[in-house]
């Protein structure tokens, strides 16, 4: 029974802490803001209960003291109950305060550092808050009082004294009237001045102007909450620092068809790359259970595709066996298509011995021809192919095929799909996912029409072929035909 306060960073996923994920991995009650990354809750379990204690579309905040006492409640319940919030709980995160009522509850609390906007966002945009020969100190100020009102706990004259970098938060409403207390307590007009929205985000925006020019700009701009300004020389290193817009597919968005399980490495990728990724999960895996296939009894044992390798040993596990059903590698074989299928034998404890240069199916039955068989077993999906069967049969070998998972197609919502129809590039890493999708959203038009129409990107001539049939021709075709080649060609492009 322990409530932990938790901090989900600034926005992007990867700076989220490992702590944190642990927690909502483990958590039984999760209540969260709005400002927290939009995938913080996909590790929670299926069954945890997650309450929603931000602003109801741009309404009126659950009030404080109803955060407390479900804080108080859950807390007094459930084992693990996490409180997540934006940035870091005890920066402008009330966090002291939760702290505070869970202590005079009786109830146990821990507190989990998250990455603050403060010094997020300015990293984001190139500003560093603190540098050797542009300042000393930093200070992290709330602007979401009125500096004009006279009993401000804020003293803007004493702030603009401050001998450093002044980080505010929640002060875009009241720039002009932050900036003019500054001047007016001896800060030069000139002082560079930053803004930075959405930190961290994939639609980062950040302006630099002066203290005179900084509140016209935000308003020229458009810059809106959520967004950290910054005062202080350090603002004017971001024509030099800004590092985010480098990035090879900065500014690029890329759509991702796959099944819903396989997309989130692919997006990582390429989010590491500074591509904003549109997810579009139009295929789901689902395991076909049943019998463990006689393992030992092959001497070649082919798999086709990770989900292959990953079904057959969920049927190993459900059976209450585990890798010794697989027979020693002086018997048998195991050949996979490519290296992520080799990746995924791997994680299960199993070595590859033969895998083609190229991960498709013509290739692996070439790359077989050498290798002698008599009795093999090949796993796979339930709708695929018949490449490599048929090539080890033609040779006389007696082929065994075992359908380990199929897979369905998920429906894509309106707004999905005008996302994917907005995106730079739209993916296809298999001739299924041409298939699921077209299927998916009921028709292809809407690839040709337009003019921003994505680019199509193809992994591999199989798929190629298959959006051809569609009528639809791929711009792009990877040269390596696996998922760093097919993101190594959008690079190119
Ligand atoms: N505890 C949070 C701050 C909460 S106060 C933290 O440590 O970051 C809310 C304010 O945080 C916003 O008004 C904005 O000034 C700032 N903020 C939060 N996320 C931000 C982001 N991604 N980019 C810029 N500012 C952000």
């Amino acid at each position: 029974m322990t409530v932990y306060l938790v901090g989900a960073g600034p926005g992007d996923p990867g700076l989220m802490t490992a702590r944190s994920l642990e927690l909502i991995a483990a958590a039984d009650v999760i209540i969260h803001d709005r400002l927290i990354p939009a995938s913080a809750l996909d590790g929670a379990r299926p069954d945890a209960k997650l309450i929603y204690a931000g602003k109801e579309g741009g309404g009126a905040q659950v009030p404080q003291s109803e955060i407390t006492r479900m804080l108080i409640e859950h807390g007094a319940q459930a084992a693990i109950v996490v409180r997540l919030k934006g940035g870091d709980p005890f920066v402008f995160g009330r966090g002291g305060e939760e702290a505070e009522a869970l202590l005079e509850a009786g109830l146990e609390f821990e507190v989990v550092p998250g990455v603050t906007s403060g010094i997020a966002a300015p990293a984001y945009a190139g500003i560093p808050v603190t540098h050797r020969d542009a300042a000393s100190s930093v200070a992290f100020v709330t602007g979401h009082e009125d500096p004009d009102k006279p009993d401000s706990a804020l003293d803007w004259r004493a702030l603009a004294g401050f001998p450093g970098t002044l980080v505010v938060y929640m002060g875009v409403g009241r720039l002009e009237g932050i900036a003019n207390r500054l001047i007016e307590g001896g800060r030069s007009p000139d002082e560079p001045a930053a803004l930075v929205q959405r930190g961290t985000l994939p639609d980062q925006r950040a302006v630099v102007g002066t203290l005179a020019s900084i509140a016209q700009l935000a308003v020229d701009e458009r810059i809106k909450a959520p967004a950290i300004a910054v005062f202080g020389p350090v603002a004017a290193l971001r024509s030099r620092i800004a590092w985010l817009e480098r990035r090879p597919l900065h500014g690029v968005t890329v759509a991702v068809t796959r099944a819903r399980e396989q997309i989130s490495r692919v997006a990582a990728r390429l989010r590491a790359l500074g591509a904003e990724v549109v997810v579009a999960p139009v295929i789901r895996i689902q395991t076909l259970p049943g019998p463990v296939p006689p393992l030992d009894s092959y001497d070649l044992i082919c798999f086709t595709s990770p989900n292959g390798v990953d079904a057959l040993f969920e049927r190993i596990d459900a059976a209450g066996l585990d890798t010794r059903s697989f027979p020693a590698r002086s018997r048998t074989r195991v050949a996979a298509i490519g290296p992520a299928t080799a990746r995924a034998l791997r994680a299960h404890g199993i070595q590859t011995d033969v895998m083609p240069a190229k991960a498709v199916a013509e290739s692996l039955a070439e790359a077989l021809a050498d290798v002698p068989v008599s009795r093999a077993l090949v796993v796979r999906a339930r709708e695929a192919r018949d490449v490599v069967p048929e090539a080890l049969r033609d040779r006389g070998a007696e082929v065994d095929v075992v359908a380990v998972y199929e897979t369905v197609v998920e429906q894509l919502d309106a707004d999905q799909i005008a996302a994917v129809a907005a995106a730079d590039y739209l993916t296809f890493t298999s001739a299924s996912t041409v298939r699921n999708l077209l299927e998916s959203v009921d028709g292809a038009a809407w690839l040709t029409e337009g003019e921003s129409r994505p680019r199509l990107v193809s992994i591999g001539p199989v798929t190629s072929a298959e959006l051809r049939e569609h009528g639809l021709e791929p711009d792009i075709e990877a040269e390596d035909h696996d998922i760093d080649g097919l993101i190594a060609a959008i690079v190119r492009a």
